[in-house]
């Protein structure tokens, strides 16, 4: 992409609404526009970003044995009705009436859709299990929100259901998702850890919150530091295996939220080793057994013959705000840090002199060699300041930046320089896009 060409809003100043760093970084580096409380445009950067975390979480899902469906936005309040759900809900629920006076939502969640989904054409036990996910926009009317894409009120998330025919294969599919979620969150470039947690309005017993610590976090948490030290595990695991030692070496040391802190257990802890700190929640696994299983009939025949209700589970990644919780935790004071798999754009070629038709010649040739070996680039072929431009591409944060002036050009070199540590190298051209591809 060439910045004469296309659309990127970045700002001189910090907004003053930003209390946090990746809410003014966002802003700044024009990735999102606020259009009403807690809700928000993406803008071309941005997008990107939003799309290549889609891919991630997609990918792992798939890896995992789950299905992607796509669910509406709206949903009719009947069904929110049948699980009791409506009236529990309260006022984050977005309540919505159409022409007709029906009663409609903007759904917070979909644990009700998906299992009428399910009622609808599931019969047999032989048919689990089954996990089907979305990508999706919710809705909840937070009451204060804020920090951006952090706590929006119309937000992505990624959601997935399990049916299974029991509690124990119910659990293995929970042990499914909590290790896609490792494998996820590792690829997309946070450390997040999973915590003991409160299951909250949607129940059930056996939950765990993903959590990256940033001193901006939301969330209170408590935790053994060799809890952090577990390792994620590769894309060769076998997801119809036995996946519980993973599980349980992700789970033993002491990690929990405030919600769920036990104070004496965690004193048990060599002092040394306890970490209080705060934590964004990034994901979420439940298993809720027959919650919504039993009021909304969901049921399948056993090997006995006899119906059952079926065991589910449901796993929630805030895609969104990842891109907030990301630049938490990957930034500096120039801006933004992107972890390479989710950058908008791998390399910001600049030229240095845009107009002077031996750099436009090298910068073109780059630009063309980078773009047939598929590498992403923000080629910023307009005519500028040399100190504008390395601020605009610190502040964006590509990975690489491949710095082109008729200087360098002379000997037959460019500079490149690695975002994330600010080194430089002069290279030949050859020896540049060598690096690169
Ligand atoms: P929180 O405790 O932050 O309010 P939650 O526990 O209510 O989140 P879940 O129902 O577990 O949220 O939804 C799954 C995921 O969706 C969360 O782990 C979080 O990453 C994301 N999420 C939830 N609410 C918001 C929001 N208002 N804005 C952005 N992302 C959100
Ligand atoms: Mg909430
Ligand atoms: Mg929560
Ligand atoms: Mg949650």
């Amino acid at each position: 992409m060439r910045l004469s060409r296309s659309f990127l809003p970045t700002l001189r100043d910090t907004p003053k609404e930003a209390e946090i760093v990746s809410h003014r970084l966002m802003l700044r580096a024009g990735l999102i526009r606020q259009q009403a409380a807690g809700i928000y445009s993406w803008l071309p950067l941005g997008k990107r970003v939003l799309a290549n975390i889609e891919r991630i979480v997609r990918e792992e899902q798939d890896r995992a044995g789950a299905i992607e469906v796509l669910m509406p936005t709206l949903q009719s309040a009947d069904l929110w009705r049948e699980s009791g759900r409506y009236d529990d809900y309260g006022k984050e629920m977005l309540r919505i009436k159409d022409r007709h006076e029906r009663e409609m939502l903007y759904g917070p969640t979909n644990e009700e859709m998906i299992t009428d989904i399910f009622r609808s054409y599931v019969r047999s036990y032989k048919e689990l299990p089954l996990n089907l996910y979305h990508i999706q926009w919710k809705f909840r009317d937070e009451v204060r929100p804020r920090f951006g894409v952090m706590r929006g009120r119309e937000f992505l998330m990624k959601d997935a259901y399990s049916f299974d025919i029991d509690e124990a294969a119910a659990r293995r599919s929970y042990n499914r998702m909590f290790v896609a979620y490792l494998r996820t969150f590792d690829r997309l470039g946070v450390k997040a850890i999973p915590m003991r947690a409160d299951s909250g309005p949607i129940g059930g017993d056996a939950t765990h919150e993903f959590i990256v610590l940033a001193a901006t976090g939301e969330s209170a948490v408590f935790l053994d530091k060799e809890a952090l030290d577990a390792p994620v595990p590769g894309a060769d695991t076998d997801f119809s295996g036995d996946l519980t030692p993973i599980v349980s070496a992700w789970t033993t040391k002491y990690a929990a939220t405030e919600e769920m802190h036990d104070k004496s257990a965690f004193e048990a802890i060599p002092e040394d080793r306890r970490l209080e700190a705060r934590g964004i929640e990034v994901g979420q696994v439940f298993y809720f057994g027959t919650k919504y299983s039993t009021p909304l009939g969901a049921k399948v025949s056993g090997p006995d013959g006899a119906d059952h209700d079926v065991h589910m589970g449901s796993y929630g990644i805030g895609v969104s705000r990842l891109v907030a919780a990301v630049i938490e935790a990957s930034h500096d004071d120039a801006g933004i840090i992107w972890p390479s798999s989710i950058a908008p754009y791998q390399v910001g070629l600049i030229n240095l002199k845009a107009g002077d038709a031996n750099t436009d010649a090298a910068c073109d040739g780059l630009y063309q060699r980078l773009m047939n070996a598929g590498i992403e680039v923000l080629y910023d072929d307009v005519d500028g300041r040399a100190g504008a431009k390395f601020a605009t591409m610190d502040l964006i944060g590509l990975p690489w930046q491949l710095i082109v002036g008729p200087k360098g050009l002379a000997n037959g070199e460019v500079e490149l320089k690695r975002r994330a540590t600010g080194e430089r190298e002069t290279l030949t051209l050859d020896a540049a896009v060598n690096r690169l591809v």
